[in-house]
């Protein structure tokens, strides 16, 4: 079976192949409508229930706001958040557009909230380990010296004084990286304008980064949580009303760096890539809050996560460590299929 693409046709297979980085819409019996774009660096797909798609307008409407997010505020590539940054290294004030004004205030709330595990003022750190590229390559670890200057005084967003849409640094190495937010905040975004637009049935998936409301055809949602130690899926789940599940993994971006292979989200507390946990799963009303927060808990670690889940009022969290071991809040253990037994009897539930 094939669905049509703009310019060209993807089988089933292929599709639910590239969607998502770390989980994608598991097999639904009817095929959904569906229209897939390349932003934010993956593959973004919208799906609707075939017997009542969005009409076309909505639809052109959602992909052109969020290429104009995607181009806006990208960490490394010219554009508003460029800008920004281009200013608080001049050590000028920066003047922000309004959204960006209140993805900021938010960011600032969940950096407080995760006592800085989740931190999107450490993008010059991030590009210091090598991951504001598209195309990541290898090389060596930033030097030694740089690494004890971050770890005695990181910059976040703290440091950024945010009045009357305007931004005002406080920290010479403060630079805005919101890779760990906006693609959750833009799903939350652009959801809500489907539902003002009379759109109440829909999938949106940008990169890992998904959110449901109301049902496909054959009933809710169902999405995967990818197995991070291969190619198929490790649960399934299905989706209740309007909710965001949303995976933050270290197996998708990596690079060797030195002699380490390394990935893409950076423990603040000791200025390296986050070791330990591989894959986190968060369940929340909000897709932008569960971005920011599988980020945190993919750093707070196998000791810390549930302490730092529950200063964020998350009571659904999947974690799965780089052994293997898997832990899951009892609200969403029971929600989990397609474990398989001995899955299941290891689960250790939270
Ligand atoms: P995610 O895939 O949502 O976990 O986001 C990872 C991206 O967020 C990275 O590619 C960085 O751009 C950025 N990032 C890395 N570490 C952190 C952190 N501790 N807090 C906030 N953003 C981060
Ligand atoms: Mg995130």
């Amino acid at each position: 079976m094939s669905a049509a693409l703009p310019g060209c046709a993807v089988s089933r297979r292929a599709l639910l192949a590239t969607l998502g980085a770390g989980l994608w819409p598991a097999v639904q019996a009817v095929e959904p409508w569906y229209q897939q774009r390349f932003l934010f660096g993956s593959p973004c797909t919208l799906l609707a229930p075939r017997h009542a798609p969005p009409g076309a307008e909505p639809a052109a409407r959602l992909w052109q706001r969020l290429r104009q997010l995607d181009a806006d505020w990208n960490a490394w590539k010219p554009g508003r958040l460029g800008d920004v940054n281009a200013a608080l290294r001049a050590g000028r004030p920066a003047a922000l557009p309004a959204d960006l004004f209140g993805v900021l205030q938010q960011a600032r709330r969940l950096e407080l909230a995760t006592e800085g595990l989740f931190n999107a003022g450490l993008g010059a750190l991030v590009g210091a380990w090598g991951f504001h590229a598209d195309r990541l390559r290898d090389g060596p670890a930033p030097a030694a010296a740089l690494l004890q200057r971050w770890r005695a005084a990181p910059p976040g967003l703290a440091h950024a004084e945010l009045r009357a849409g305007h931004l005002v640094g406080r920290h010479p190495a403060l630079q805005l990286d919101l890779g760990a937010y906006a693609k959750g905040w833009a799903v939350d975004e652009a959801l809500s304008a489907l539902q003002r637009q009379g759109v109440h049935d829909a999938l949106l998936d940008l990169g890992g980064n998904l959110a449901a409301m109301g049902q496909g055809d054959d009933g809710p949602w169902r999405v995967g949580i990818r197995d991070p130690f291969g190619d198929g899926l490790f649960a399934r789940l299905r989706t209740r009303g309007r909710e965001a599940v949303v995976t933050s993994g270290t197996y998708e971006r990596r690079r060797r760096a030195g002699h380490a292979e390394v990935g893409h989200v950076i423990d603040p507390r000791d200025a390296r890539p986050a070791a330990g946990l591989v894959s986190v799963t968060v369940v929340h009303a909000s897709a932008g809050r569960a971005d920011a927060a599988a980020t945190a808990l993919l750093v707070a670690g196998v000791d810390r996560w549930p302490a730092v889940a529950a200063r964020l009022g998350l009571d659904q969290v999947l974690v799965i460590d780089d052994d293997g071991r898997a832990w899951a809040h009892a609200r969403l253990a029971p929600r989990l299929d397609g474990l398989g037994a001995e899955r299941r009897r290891e689960l250790q539930i939270v």
